[in-house]
């Protein structure tokens, strides 16, 4: 059984804030002596799982120096808002593109709602809480937070959104991918290298984008790799290569359609990509595209959106 607050190296916890299922979302703890950040939040309802981890690790709610929120999806940044409340010492860090989405979050709830469907919003999701946008504060590329010697800098990384950033970490020298890195469950693991599929979600994702911050961040060489869904993993190069491939195959897909793709037909594409490449690398398993459902249609969703708005620049 998965344990809900894992405690890593280099003062990292992985909180599990069980979003939809045990394993699927982490947000992180970073302790530096008596300072600490979050790393994502997850979504609203995570806040009593997040006050827990300092609890359980003695640290009093005014040690929180800051909360990191790599984009502004739900599933990372929903529980921001009323976290602050619970925390008096703690600035927001978060995307310049992303602050009027968190301080009045009623577009991204709205949209979410749309993307998930109005049941399991509700059932997983939940809504937002507004952020006082006093307290935020938006770094730019390379950029950088000191907790106490620790070094964090903040990388710029559009793909996934326009609002993407990432995190790496001095003393783990690991890198906080928020989604910009994919996604990887350890249920897949036991092939030849964990199994990793991009996540192409509404309504920002950019293919071209998303290749080039891959790349970027392989550049950088990092030991760790703390996937918000789910590390964390050994940084390994082949773990790019993989990402880059299944974008290229992405956009191969894409590129298809002559008009806006229909989603059934595209998520039915991508589980055929997917299943290629867990085979490739020897899951020890068999494929059921059922398992990756989720993420398989909101993948398809986002990568539509994307081909229609390319429609449209093409045709001018
Ligand atoms: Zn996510």
């Amino acid at each position: 059984m998965s344990s809900r607050f894992q405690p890593l190296h280099a003062g990292i916890t992985r909180i599990d804030v069980e979003y939809t299922r045990p394993g699927f979302a982490a947000a992180w703890l970073l302790r530096h002596g008596d300072r600490a950040v979050f790393i994502e939040t997850g979504p609203l309802p995570s806040v009593p799982i997040l006050l827990e981890a300092l609890d359980r690790q003695g640290l009093a709610r005014e040690a929180v120096e800051g909360v990191i929120v790599t984009h502004v999806h739900l599933d990372h940044a929903g529980a921001a808002g009323e976290l602050l409340r619970h925390l008096p010492g703690a600035r927001l860090y978060l995307h310049a593109q992303g602050v009027k989405h968190l301080v009045d979050p009623s577009r991204l709830v709205e949209g979410a709602r749309v993307v998930y469907g109005p049941e399991q919003f509700l059932a997983t999701l939940g809504g937002a809480t507004p952020v006082d946008p006093a307290r935020v504060h938006t770094p730019g590329d390379g950029e950088t937070l000191d907790l106490g010697g620790r070094t964090l800098t903040f990388i710029d990384t559009p793909g996934h959104s326009l609002n993407h950033f990432c995190i790496l970490d001095s003393l783990s020298n690991g890198l906080f991918t928020g989604d910009a890195f994919g996604l990887s469950y350890r249920e897949f693991d036991g092939g030849s290298r964990p199994l990793i599929i991009p996540a192409t979600t509404p309504t920002q994702f950019d293919v071209t984008q998303m290749r080039a911050t891959v790349a970027r961040l392989a550049r950088l060489k990092p030991d760790w790799l703390y996937l918000t869904h789910f590390g964390p993993l050994p940084f390994d190069p082949l773990l790019a290569t993989d990402l880059d491939a299944q974008l290229a195959g992405y956009q191969r897909l894409a590129d298809g359609y002559p008009e806006k793709p229909d989603v059934a037909g595209l998520t039915d594409a991508l589980a055929g990509l997917t299943r290629d490449h867990w085979q490739a690398i020897g899951v020890p398993r068999p494929f059921d595209p059922r398992e990756l459902a989720m993420d398989l249609d909101l993948n398809a969703q986002g990568l539509a959106i994307w081909r229609e708005r390319e429609l449209r620049r093409l045709a001018g």
